[in-house]
């Protein structure tokens, strides 16, 4: 089971769902899983297609904004004189409003994603360099954009406004894959001569003209992550080279195991992240130990375990009394009942301050805002709580630096 927090009745409109460490998981991910990202000309072309579909009617946005302004001035009238350019236009918005516009999003959204947003910003990460932080900043945003699964439709009242910043928005992230298209540099040819330096069983390379205290900091990690690993059981995966790099994926990354390639990046640069960039590296080569080195479905099994007893453990969870409250970025919610539904625990809640709607949230969600429910479960951190991949490399990380409970130390034992 993997925890959802998508659930935000405060968040703006069609703003993407989901918080932003979230999406840089998703991301992950993504990079890991996908053998192929393809080609980020195509997607920019599609993309641009699905965009000219609504262009008409965001061209329209000015003429609309004048015709409700007609309507407000004129409220004793319905129509403007047969012939007035606005006519056409108020005879729309009295029949369907605004809300034609709010209702396109979600649709546009998907179009846009299906099309190509969902993978172009990762194909440019993975497949280029980029000299230009600023630059690399707005792809990196791109693929946070694209990173959930839909957005939310906004009120009608605001159909115009938000249709317009949305458009707009769309053929901003176009301009950007363009540039980046022609600015980006594949990877390898980023020039100058790559530089190795040996540490243990690692050979630590130096790809992009990083200074020689960078290299010895990668060194230095590399070294206590050998020696980390080797004591508890791991030293089959320290071999091979391991690139230095600018960057490795998305903004904070700082190493990153490619599992179709068998290779290994770190970040330059993490002198002062000394501690956490060491957590990562044995995490990322916890992932190879998984795909190199272990058989069947025994992370599988190992993280059905925890789950298990995550669920246990969240069985015990009170269900709350109606008129209990709960804040959710600023907004008080009252509880209005809970419900077992047939299938799960659901807290219906409404809002303190009159506004009409209902919303239905999963006990555990309820739990997450109360701070009752701890959002790890009984997994050691809550990104091992993603998936079976992220749990494994999430206990040999911490099985390493001695923070593993030691239940989850002789799980983790009996399978290594
Ligand atoms: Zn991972």
């Amino acid at each position: 089971m993997t925890p959802r927090t998508s659930w935000s009745p405060g968040s703006s409109p069609a703003t993407p769902r989901g918080s932003r460490v979230q999406a840089s998981r998703v991301v992950a991910r993504y990079l890991r899983e996908a053998r192929s990202y393809g080609d980020p000309k195509v997607y920019l072309e599609a993309m641009a297609r699905v965009l000219n579909l609504y262009r008409n009617d965001y061209e329209k946005i000015p003429l609309m904004r004048q015709g409700i302004r007609w309507m407000n001035e004129n409220p004793e009238m319905v129509y403007p004189p047969p012939g007035d350019k606005l006519f056409e236009v108020v005879k729309e918005l009295r029949r369907y409003g605004q809300g034609m516009y709010a209702v396109s999003l979600p649709r546009m959204y998907a179009r846009m994603h299906e099309a190509g947003g969902g993978k172009v910003f990762l194909a440019l990460l993975q497949q280029l360099s980029f000299t230009d932080k600023r630059l690399r900043k707005r792809i990196e945003k791109g693929g946070e954009f694209y990173g959930r699964t839909r957005v939310q439709k906004p009120k009608s009242d605001q159909g115009l406004d938000v249709f317009q910043k949305t458009f707009e928005q769309y053929e901003a992230q176009l301009k950007t894959i363009q540039e980046a298209i022609a600015k980006g540099v594949p990877h390898g040819a980023e020039g100058g001569e790559a530089t190795k330096l040996p540490a243990g069983p690692f050979t630590v390379v130096n790809t992009g003209g990083f200074s020689d205290e960078d290299m010895e900091t990668a060194v230095k990690l590399v070294t206590k992550a050998t020696a980390l690993l080797k004591q508890h059981g791991y030293g089959k995966v320290c071999y091979g080279d391991i690139y230095l790099r600018n960057t490795v994926g998305p903004p904070r990354w700082a190493a990153f195991y490619s599992t179709d390639k068998d290779e290994m990046f770190i970040r330059g640069n993490l002198k002062r992240k000394f501690d956490s960039a060491l957590h990562t590296i044995i995490h990322e080569l916890g992932h190879r130990y998984e795909y190199r080195f272990l058989k069947g479905n025994v992370t599988r099994d190992l993280y059905r375990a925890i789950d298990r007893q995550t669920e246990m453990s969240e069985e015990k969870l009170p269900w709350p009394k109606s008129g209990e409250r709960v804040m959710q970025k600023g907004v008080v919610f009252e509880v209005v009942t809970t419900e077992y539904t047939g299938r799960s625990v659901q807290v219906k809640l409404k809002m303190t301050d009159g506004s009409p709607g209902v919303y239905k949230v999963p006990l555990q969600g309820y739990h997450q805002l109360t701070g009752k429910r701890n959002p790890a479960g009984k997994f050691v951190s809550q990104y091992a709580r993603k998936d079976q991949h992220e749990n494994f490399a999430e206990m040999v990380a911490h099985h390493c630096l001695g923070t593993l409970p030691q239940e989850q130390v002789d799980l983790l034992e009996a399978i290594i």
